[in-house]
């Protein structure tokens, strides 16, 4: 066995690409909330991976699931179904709006999966000869969006810098303010096919839409014809204490994608919709050789049993309050933030002006106290924790997170 650690840092800038600036340090186990480094030092995990980690490390169900898959059947191909893809279907069909399932790999391709599909029902259902003679093709998405790095995601996604340098990108997209219906408003027309958006704004920023925003954006596109997306794969699986985040605000896309937390650290995405828009998906359309894979498919099974459980979602709005009172109170004493924003345990501190641009020096003052955070953006801190991460880890993280806010403002 080679030595853990003969791997180091220095080796990723050797042989990966440099599109990534990992950390220093290199976790090799973790259990529930805790990861533990090369060199055993335990680290509280308020990351998870990206809002991945949904229930943890190593949960037992999910490492079950995996184990007891991995015996019996890796991989197929969409040449013939397997059963862990059909469970997992219907169990997304019972517990949501949607009726049929496409399977991806990641959030980006889910939303490729949705953009394609808008398109696609657009096409057959509104030519030009019954659209008032214009064809039926634009996508309307949000400033300061993300829905992931493929070229049309990149294109959709409100980031003009994730666009730089990859240019021409896809046509037919244009992009309005987000939380401005009036915006979208003016902009949305017969030429529309579809407007994506996420019910709350994850790398952008933690930022929630306003219940009157949702239900506008709803209302414009019935008007107009136009598919509502809604990208979840941030705030979907629980991770705002709801299933999916449109149930709390009872407005209900046509089409959703989801990914992140779905497989709770194995990689899958999924795209939901009815019956009757999934009908212009055709044999042929669209495919991936790896999407509904059996390992993919069983793990998820068993992360959307246990987050799908009352108790589960329950647990996160007691989390979540946790949270916003642990870091109101240290706002309290370093006034750094402007604002916490939170949904569940998607918990974002803004910055104050004073400390605008300035979220990675908590980030790595956090680490350096052994506690993983993430960022979004330049000036918010994204928590976003395991949901079942228990009281005693979200404290001691919390007065981790003290002390690294005290170093960094320098008390
Ligand atoms: C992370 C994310 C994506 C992209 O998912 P990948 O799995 O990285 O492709 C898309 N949309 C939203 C809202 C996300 O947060």
């Amino acid at each position: 066995m080679t030595n853990q650690k003969s791997v180091t840092r220095e080796m990723f800038d050797e042989v990966m690409v440099p599109n990534y600036a990992p950390g220093k340090v290199i976790p090799v186990r973790g259990e529930g909330s805790t990861l533990w480094d090369q060199n055993g030092n335990a680290y509280i995990d308020f990351a998870g991976g990206i809002a991945v980690n949904v229930l943890g490390h190593a949960h037992p169900a999910l490492v079950h699931a995996l184990k007891s898959q991995g015996e019996k059947l890796w991989h197929l191909s969409n040449v013939l179904t397997n059963e862990p893809a059909i469970r997992l279907a219907k169990r997304l069909t019972e517990l949501t709006f949607a009726d049929k399932v496409f399977f991806a790999n990641s959030g980006a391709e889910a939303n490729e999966a949705a953009l394609k599909l808008a398109r696609r029902y657009a096409w057959e259902h509104y030519p030009a000869e019954k659209n008032n003679g214009v064809e039926k093709n634009e996508i309307i998405a949000f400033n300061n969006s993300f829905h992931g790095r493929t070229l049309f995601t990149v294109s959709v996604g409100g980031q003009a810098k994730y666009r730089e340098g990859f240019e021409p990108v896809p046509g037919g997209i244009s992009h309005v303010d987000y939380n401005d219906l009036d915006a979208l408003a003016a902009k949305i027309s017969d030429k529309t096919c579809a407007v994506i958006m996420e019910p709350i704004e994850g790398e952008g920023g933690i930022i929630p839409a306003t219940q009157a925003f949702i239900e506008g954006v709803r209302a414009l596109c019935d008007k107009h014809n136009a598919l509502l997306i809604f990208d979840e794969v941030q705030t979907g699986v629980g991770r705002t204490g709801a299933l999916y985040a449109y149930m709390n605000y009872g407005v209900t896309p046509d089409i959703l994608t989801t990914a992140k937390a779905l497989g709770g650290g194995f990689p899958i995405g999924a795209m939901l919709t009815t019956d009757e828009i999934a009908k212009s998906l055709v044999i042929g359309t669209h495919g991936s050789t790896y999407g509904g894979n059996p390992l993919a498919c069983a793990v998820s099974e068993a992360v959307i049993d246990i987050v799908s459980d009352p108790a589960v979602l329950e647990g996160v709005k007691e989390k979540n309050k946790l949270f916003v009172d642990g870091l109101n109170a240290i706002n309290e004493k370093y006034a750094v933030f402007e604002e916490v924003r939170s949904a569940g345990l998607l918990v974002g501190g803004a910055l104050n002006a004073q400390w605008h641009g300035k979220a990675k020096d908590f980030l790595m003052a956090a680490q350096h106290e052994k506690l993983m955070i993430l960022v979004a953006g330049p000036s918010v801190i994204r928590f976003t924790p395991s949901l079942v991460i228990s009281e005693d880890d979200i404290k001691e993280g919390l007065s981790r997170f003290e002390k690294a806010v005290a170093t960094v403002v320098g008390q």
